[in-house]
């Protein structure tokens, strides 16, 4: 059975196997996957949240390359800035900004040790792109 026909949807599908779904390897038909993508209906969702990972981690990219340049004039990293004075690092990208464009925040997390758990308080300076991972730190750290 496997190999020639769609194996897919509630009843075994039985239509003509067009393409075979580059994740989970099974064979399936026009209704039942896209076969450009290569992808069947059930790994549709997997296959669409990883091209979006892809597309944020390449804006991430291309974000930190036109950063990187324009630290390298001495120039705060955000587009169409130009500020020049006062740059701080950002401590995830590693790259510098200027005071509008880079915020301090202060953030707390537990450790966790042997004799206990302290509670810490730390502060990170994060530019624009990487304040939304501020919550990355507040993690507990082991
Ligand atoms: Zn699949
Ligand atoms: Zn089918
Ligand atoms: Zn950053
Ligand atoms: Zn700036």
């Amino acid at each position: 059975m496997k190999g020639d026909s769609c194996e897919l949807g509630f009843v075994i599908c039985g239509h003509p196997a067009i393409a075979r779904c580059s994740i989970c390897g099974q064979d399936f038909c026009a209704i039942h996957g896209n076969h450009e993508l290569e992808v069947c209906r059930n790994c549709l969702p997997i296959y669409l949240r990883e091209m979006e990972k892809q597309r944020e981690l390449a804006t991430e990219e291309t974000r930190r390359r036109i950063a990187e340049k324009l630290n390298s004039h001495g120039r705060c990293g955000h587009k169409n800035c130009g500020a020049s004075t006062h740059l701080e690092l950002c401590q995830r990208c590693m790259t510098w900004y200027c005071p509008k464009h880079i915020t301090t925040y202060s953030y707390r997390y537990q450790l966790h040790r042997r004799d206990g758990i302290k509670r810490m308080n730390d502060q990170i300076a994060l530019c624009e792109a990487c304040a939304p991972h501020l919550r990355d730190y507040e993690k507990d750290m082991f």
